[in-house]
């Protein structure tokens, strides 16, 4: 599948306006899988580590989870809340089962 597809695959369990949300391979950190970007605008972007074109669907996939829960955050809670914690938590697990995964997967990153 194409990044864009895995991205609509969660997306479209959400209530964030899918097409107006980019999403990009870009060269990250070391260590950095994937990020999830809010501009003053409001316009929304994911952003995912080359190195994952190397790696497994499956990884992709679970980074795509976690990046997409961020962005479901900055929705509901606005950029000041905190980025791992309860609220990130329980709409990982959320969008996790929507999506037909365990909610474990939510797991595979803490951080990023
Ligand atoms: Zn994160």
């Amino acid at each position: 599948m194409t990044l864009s597809a895995i991205f609509m695959t969660f997306c479209l369990n959400t209530d964030l306006a899918c097409a107006d949300i980019g999403v990009e391979y870009a060269k990250l950190d070391r260590g950095i899988k994937g990020q999830a970007l809010l501009y003053r605008s409001g316009r929304m972007k994911i952003q995912i580590s080359e190195k994952h074109k190397t790696q497994s669907e499956r990884k992709l996939e679970l980074t795509m989870l976690h990046e997409v829960a961020h962005l479901i955050v900055y929705a509901t809670k606005g950029p000041k809340e905190a980025a791992h914690g309860y609220a990130f938590k329980s709409a990982c697990e959320e969008l996790a089962l929507k999506s037909g995964l365990n909610r474990n997967s939510c797991a595979y990153l803490s951080k990023h």
